[in-house]
């Protein structure tokens, strides 16, 4: 407690120092700043408290408490209150061992799993909601830059808050108790600043993940990453190549998720090309070509942040990861013509088949794989803004991602802005027609225009009876037949005319 009673106001001093507090003439004077410092202690204790710290959590932490150990939150969800930002989920840091964590929880009527005996948790549930509590501890030597080989149970929280990764990650809280912030994590809330905990390249040797969390931290929260932390992120980021890719993969849809366009490759491309060493090509490769005023990676950025504004900030992850992926094929794709013009020929099925194993290494979800690979195979693909030209586009993608096409195909047509708006001047104005393109999917789609077999009006059991065949292989054929003139406005899509237009390629078919 006393490190608390002595760091808050050293904190207030320090950001008075600063300037942080210090914006207006009235503020200045030992008597304000008293005054300044017990308001900004008062709002952040209500903004801890208007936080609404669940039932689960209060008892738990009543729960540990009444068996005689100490107890506090830790984590994501101080930093997350401290901002006003909605907390997530709940941590209990307790110097409790977990067998005795797990008894005075079950003796106040929790129900308790062991999620993680070996590192000291069990988490507590209430109401659906789990209250993961971890004994206080340490983790001893790291040494293969991935977990540490064991951990070790300690006395204190302030020792479990030095093992943590950023000061804005270590600080402390109880409702009785107040904050506990022994490395300054809220003066670096206050200055918006992801700084290590102790030495940056200590802690990043020890866990190469650190970098690419400083990374999602800095992304999410609209942070800076302190120089310190910064140099040794840039320095250090090789040290991923040691980190398991389901790590990264976790991480990096974090990054993505935070919605900061191309901020991430632009600002922390070294971590970023350690994370998904397949963006590095992209890097500085010309494209010759009068479409494009910049080189790959610059025009990927652009991509990325014409996602964001043309979604208002709520791309879908796989719209990100297609911003990000879909030029990825570029640098192995280019030829030169004899004008001098570059062309990437076949790009997309390239991109379609590195996106592929890039997110099959990440270990990230098969549906989001799935989208996202569809999109870099079809971004690039000619739509005009005919019945028939968006229909076939609305195929493709039920083809490859069946069921999907009504929302991927408005996916489809962001990316087709955005990369439109990241091309050369003279050529942009594509985005406009993409605007028509989006505008008559949506009427075909509400219309229920035929591009898949099963929007027919009529069925293979029709075409059996009126043919009066046994059922093979030309049936799907005839089926696919159909619909494709049926999508050409060749045939209407209607079942007299179906079935008589059936019979006739069946004929066809079986002469
Ligand atoms: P989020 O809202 O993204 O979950 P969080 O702060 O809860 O944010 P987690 O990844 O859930 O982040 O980790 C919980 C806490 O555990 C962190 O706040 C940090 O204190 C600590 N932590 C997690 N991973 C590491 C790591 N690799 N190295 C050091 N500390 C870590
Ligand atoms: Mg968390």
């Amino acid at each position: 407690m006393a490190a608390f009673v002595m760091r808050f106001p050293s904190f207030v001093n320090g950001a008075l120092r600063r300037g942080a507090l210090a914006m207006t003439p009235w503020r200045r004077g030992a008597l304000c700043d008293t005054w300044a410092m017990a308001t900004e202690n008062a709002y952040r204790e209500a903004r801890l408290g208007s936080a609404r710290l669940s039932e689960a959590a209060g008892r738990v932490l009543t729960a540990l408490e009444a068996a005689g150990f100490e107890a506090w939150i830790v984590g994501g969800w101080v930093r997350d209150a401290l901002l006003g930002a909605w907390p997530g989920d709940v941590d209990v840091a307790t110097s409790a061992p977990w067998q005795e964590s797990e008894a005075a929880l079950v003796a106040a009527g929790l129900r308790v799993r062991e999620t993680g005996a070996a590192h000291g948790t069990v988490t507590a549930i209430l109401h659906h909601e789990g209250v993961e509590t971890t004994t206080y501890r340490v983790d001893g030597p790291y040494a293969d830059g991935r977990h540490p080989s064991c951990v070790a149970f300690v006395g204190s929280v302030e020792l479990d808050l030095a093992r943590r990764d950023f000061t804005v990650n270590a600080m402390a809280w109880h409702p009785a108790r107040g904050l506990f912030d022994p490395f300054g994590g809220l003066a670096d809330l206050e200055a918006r600043l992801i700084r290590a905990v102790g030495d940056p390249g200590e802690r990043f040797e020890e866990d190469g993940l650190r970098v690419l969390r400083a990374v999602r931290f800095a992304a999410r929260l609209g942070f800076e990453i302190e120089g310190g932390t910064q140099d040794a992120v840039r320095e250090l980021a090789p040290l991923l190549a040691r980190v398991s890719s389901e790590r990264i993969g976790t991480e990096l849809r974090g990054i993505l998720m935070a919605g900061r366009g191309g901020w991430p490759l632009r600002e922390e491309r070294e971590a970023m090309f350690a994370a998904i060493p397949e963006l590095a090509p992209m890097e500085g490769f010309a494209q010759h070509s009068r479409y494009h005023s910049m080189d790959v990676l610059s025009h990927v950025c652009r991509v990325m942040d014409y996602v964001e504004v043309y979604t208002g900030g709520v791309a879908s992850e796989e719209l990100r990861w297609c911003a990000l992926l879909h030029d990825i094929g570029k640098p192995f794709t280019l030829q030169i013509d004899e004008a001098g013009q570059g062309h990437f020929y076949g790009h997309p099925a390239k991109g379609m088949e590195m996106a592929d194993a890039i997110m099959r290494r990440l270990a990230l979800p098969h549906a989001l794989r799935e989208r996202t690979v569809a999109l870099v195979r079809l971004h690039d693909r000619p739509v005009q803004p005919t019945r028939a030209s968006v229909l076939s586009i609305l195929a493709d993608l039920d083809e490859l991602c069946p069921g999907e096409a009504p929302r991927l195909v408005r996916e489809l047509m962001v990316i087709k802005r955005a990369d439109a708006m990241a091309k050369a001047p003279a050529y942009r104005d594509y985005a406009l027609e993409v605007d028509e393109l989006d505008a008559m999917a949506c009427r075909l789609l509400a219309a229920g225009e035929p591009y898949r077999v099963r929007d027919l009006e009529i069925s293979g059991t029709d075409l059996l009876e009126r043919t009066g065949r046994k059922a093979g292989p030309w049936l799907g054929e005839v089926l696919r037949r159909l619909l494709r003139e049926a999508m050409a406005g060749a045939i209407p899509n209607e079942r007299g005319a179906l079935g008589r237009r059936g019979a006739a390629i069946a004929r066809d078919l079986m002469a």
